[in-house]
């Protein structure tokens, strides 16, 4: 009695599918429907087999299929440059250059003085050079990429020499030593966990040395009886000694965040004002721009990393480019400018007042679902590996729900539209409004009512 795939493809219903989508489709769609009906009934079950029913699940598949599975969440974690969560996201500003740039042409390699052809890195290089003073620069599609490029094209073949409390890995599969052996390069270990000297630098310093490395503990803190040699000294030790320095920043923050009591992230700027040779950082960690690995230093250093074949495996795409330099121009504004357009600063410089209206608004809108809901004090967290151990006092929404667990509550969330991701802890599902939009409040009250 289950109708036929032919009979279901006259109806008019599939009729209009058929105007929009691929016959094969939409015919797949149809005898997966039919199939497991099918299977249950020979299981023994008595489904639904109106052609109606039919459809309506057809229409379902034929929508997943169709749609995209890569889609905005709402982040309600409270952690701000959330790396499974796309990092940093961008402002207006920025979306609309990317859109302006790459619905049509651009001069992305076009050079429009002498029609030449021009190169994809200089439309960042003066923004750059503005905003950390350094003589040159390059971008590559992430800081994972910059770190390789430059270790293949300054020290393959050579030793480069890195402090055992730095050693770092980065989750994912970047580790520093792991980098190091892929790019070619030897590793010299010096010092100790806690503690290196510049003394273990210098001991380690020998004809075949490329580079001096050091990594900027991004993640991670070490306390207690420790000691780290600053870049002031190793700068003045690879002068003296003739040999090149390298510093991988991490984040790269662009800004002074001693006003949110940071004191461990140094500026570009500052560090380059030490004579480093070679910086590399993530465009979308404190940044607040796109993926990207934006690379600055010495002009010869930079341009054996753009000459190196690597490069153009490395290389970063135009719509990347347009969200960088639209980024890059905000950092000139002032600094009240900066807090307000770059979302990642905005979202950790917040009013806590902002934040607990928010949650209010939140909570207020949840008086009648089956929960005890209440709004609270609590931390959130930078994330992303940035500023690691700083915590920021924030406002949640604590929703303990009293006809399902936690744990279903939070699934049910996920299979929202937009799905809401928030953190459980003690049987209660936190919202933290500090990463919450202001335009996402109805969306997550919305989530959270609906039933089933
Ligand atoms: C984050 C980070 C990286 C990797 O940067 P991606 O942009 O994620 O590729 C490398 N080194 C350090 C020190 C970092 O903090």
């Amino acid at each position: 009695m289950i109708p036929s795939v032919d009979s279901l493809l006259k109806t008019p219903q599939v009729q209009g599918w058929l105007q929009v989508y691929q016959r094969r489709l939409v015919v797949g769609a149809i005898t997966d429907v039919l199939d497991a009906r099918r299977g249950n009934i020979l299981q023994g079950g008595t489904p639904e087999i109106s052609a109606e029913c039919l459809l309506s699940d057809a229409e379902g598949r034929l929508n997943a299929l169709v749609s995209c599975q890569l889609r905005p969440v709402i982040n309600a974690t409270g952690i701000v440059i959330h790396t499974n969560l796309g990092r940093a996201p961008l402002g207006l500003t920025v979306l609309n250059n990317v859109v302006a740039v790459s619905e049509g042409y651009s001069n992305l390699e076009y050079n429009l003085q002498t029609g030449a052809r021009g190169k994809r890195y200089v439309h960042v290089h003066q923004h750059l050079k503005e905003l950390t003073n350094a003589e040159d620069s390059m971008v590559v599609n992430n800081n994972a990429a910059a770190v390789f490029l430059s270790l293949c094209a300054l020290a393959k073949g050579k030793e480069v020499i890195v402090s055992r409390g730095e050693l770092v890995e980065i989750g994912g599969s970047f580790r520093v030593p792991e980098i190091m052996s892929q790019s070619g390069c030897i590793l010299r270990e010096v010092g100790t966990t806690n503690k290196t000297h510049l003394a273990d630098y210098e001991g380690a310093l020998t004809q075949e040395t490329a580079l001096i490395l050091k990594v900027h503990k991004s993640n991670f803190k070490v306390t207690g009886f420790t000691n780290e040699v600053e870049i002031d000294a190793l700068s003045a030790l690879a002068r003296r000694r003739g040999v090149g320095l390298m510093y991988d920043l991490g984040s790269g923050c662009l800004v002074d965040l001693k006003p949110l009591g940071v004191h461990t992230e140094p500026s570009v700027a500052e560090i380059i004002k030490k004579d480093v040779d070679i910086v590399t950082f993530s465009g979308d960690k404190l940044l607040g721009g796109p993926q990207c690995g934006i690379i600055v230093g010495r002009t010869g250093y930079v341009e054996r990393l753009r000459q190196h074949p690597l490069s153009r495996a490395v290389r970063i795409d135009k719509l990347t480019l347009a969200a960088l330099e639209a980024t890059l121009v905000q950092y000139l504004g002032t600094p009240e400018a900066i807090t307000r357009n770059i979302p990642v600063l905005s979202m950790l410089f917040q009013d806590l007042g902002w934040i607990r209206n928010r949650a209010d608004m939140i909570a207020s809108g949840l008086m009648d679902i089956e929960a005890e809901v209440e709004v609270a004090s609590e931390v959130s967290q930078v994330g992303g590996g940035a500023l690691p151990g700083l915590e920021l006092p924030t406002c949640v929404v604590k929703v303990r729900p009293l006809s399902m667990t936690v744990q279903q509550l939070q699934s049910r969330l996920y299979k929202a539209n937009p799905p809401v991701v928030g953190r459980i802890k003690d049987s209660h599902l936190l919202l933290d409004a500090r990463t919450i939009k202001d335009s996402e409040v109805n969306a997550v009250i919305n989530s959270l009512k609906r039933r089933g």
